[in-house]
């Protein structure tokens, strides 16, 4: 009996927790309820850039947060044609839904309006001797990309961002239902 017991003992040692060890996280999503909150409880994206270091890949750390610009026809959304919606890659702010996605042929994914009036920052740039709007993120001010006036109708403008500052939140399922029937198919012989 009394080894009964200690072996039942061992197996509940064996069952101890291991040492924790911390690990980059891949996802910075899923560390967005984490994240340190404000007195008022919103959620607080003015981290150190040691910290977006930590969080970001080198590439995203180095558009977002450096300013940076992806090399254009390389991005992963640049041709990316799927029902959803494109949010930042470090904070999780809604920017751009696919509907307002267009094939601008310049290189990144381009949106002729933003999903809504205050998610994204625009400000002048006057970086490399041009004159140019620059888009951040609302929430992390993060950069994304720059907007120029010559997008499709009818707003007549071309949010020209970079890949790599976004990610892709395809259509919940639900929005199947109420897609189109397939046609009906018309028997020939019986048409006539
Ligand atoms: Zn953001």
């Amino acid at each position: 009996m009394a080894e009964v017991l200690l072996l039942c003992l061992m197996a509940a040692c064996s069952h101890l927790p291991p040492a924790q060890t911390f690990h980059k996280n891949p996802n910075p999503q899923t560390m967005k309820p984490s994240t340190s909150l404000h007195s008022t409880g919103t959620p607080d994206y003015s981290l150190t850039e040691e910290k977006w270091k930590e969080i970001l890949d080198p590439e995203a750390f180095r558009v977002l947060r450096q300013h940076g610009t992806e090399r254009p026809y390389t991005g992963k959304y640049e041709q990316h044609w799927e029902p959803g919606q494109y949010h930042c890659v470090g904070c999780g702010n809604p920017l751009f839904e696919s509907e307002t996605k267009f094939d601008a042929g310049c290189g990144w994914p381009s949106f002729s309006e933003k999903v809504n009036p205050e998610a994204v920052i625009e400000r002048t740039d006057h970086s490399f001797g041009m004159i140019r709007t620059e888009v951040l993120c609302a929430r992390c001010h993060g950069h994304l990309g720059h907007l120029f006036p010559d997008g499709p109708r009818p707003t007549g403008l071309r949010y020209c961002i970079n890949s790599v500052c976004l990610n892709f939140e395809p259509k919940e399922k639900d929005a199947d239902k109420n897609k189109m029937t397939p046609p009906i198919r018309i028997n020939r012989r019986d048409s006539r």
